[in-house]
């Protein structure tokens, strides 16, 4: 088990929900469905002087928070390139700022008490001699260090990257609260490759886990990323992931993410994914 990761219900299921609305209103939605735990994105222009009622709120709702998740202004995901241009720590130009508000996101999520920070930090290259590659993962080692203070982990969000290059990267970075969220349908979306069989690779590094769907890119579009999906609906195959997560022994949360942009179809979407968590879980 890494530092700073708590025992919970095993693979207790989650949601993955955002900040911006009523915090008493989404932990009520959440709660109404059973839902006891989540993690929570903060978008890139939230002012996080919000982090008192969001701890009041959770308090209340008897709801735990596990990880918090920075996001950036500026960032898009419309394509390939896009997310290469914008996202995450590798675009220079940001770097600073970014860095200073993922610190920030560490005092939010020390503030109400969630034992860990994640985001993407967008393409790494896969040159340990490259500038950018250094430069991030001397930034990583940065938020690493400070989340450490907070005995945080921090989460680097799977896609973008092959299994073993994460893996290589991770290891150069070399801090024992770094780990990954692993999100099997961005490595499809990507075309990065199977994430049944990245997960094999990454195995104990995993802190936490996203439970999305989706289809590969179609042939003949380079640049195009592949389609989110229902829960169950996709290429994952949501029944192997799990039996692979069992068999690498993770034993953490499985959160629910769904990003469709109409938030009725995504409250429905997500109600639908945990009853078919619930049915694999029971066998
Ligand atoms: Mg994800």
């Amino acid at each position: 088990m890494l530092k700073g990761q708590t025992v919970h219900e095993p693979l207790q299921t989650a949601v993955m929900l955002w900040a911006g609305r009523d915090p008493a209103e989404t932990f009520a939605e959440l709660t109404r469905l059973g839902i006891r735990s989540g993690q929570l994105g903060i978008p890139g222009d939230l002012d996080l002087s919000c982090a008192p009622q969001w701890r009041d709120a959770l308090r209340a709702a008897g709801f735990r928070v596990f990880t918090v998740f920075a996001a950036y202004s500026g960032e898009s995901y419309a394509d390939i390139p896009t997310v290469q241009r914008t996202v995450g720590f590798i675009p220079p130009s940001t770097r600073d700022e970014r860095e200073r508000r993922t610190l920030a996101v560490s005092d939010f999520a020390a503030a109400i008490g969630a034992p860990g920070i994640a985001t993407h930090i967008g393409f790494v290259p896969e040159s340990p001699e490259d500038p950018d590659y250094i430069a991030v993962r001397d930034m990583v080692r940065r938020v690493c260090d400070y989340a450490a203070r907070s005995n945080q982990t921090f989460a680097l969000e799977t896609g973008q990257e092959p299994a073993d290059v994460l893996l290589s990267f991770l290891n150069d970075v070399g801090r024992p609260n770094l780990g990954i969220n692993f999100d099997p349908a961005n490595m499809i979306l990507y075309g990065t490759g199977d994430p049944i069989e990245a997960l094999g690779i990454l195995g104990s590094r995993v802190i936490s886990v996203h439970c999305k769907d989706g289809d590969w890119p179609e042939p003949g579009k380079p640049g195009a990323l592949g389609e989110e999906r229902p829960l169950g609906a996709g290429s994952v195959g949501i029944p192997r992931f799990l039996a692979k997560l069992r068999e690498i022994g993770y034993s953490g949360p499985l959160s629910i993410e769904r990003e469709a942009s109409d938030p009725v179809r995504r409250m429905t979407d997500i109600e639908a994914a945990i009853s078919l968590l619930a049915d694999l879980k029971r066998g």
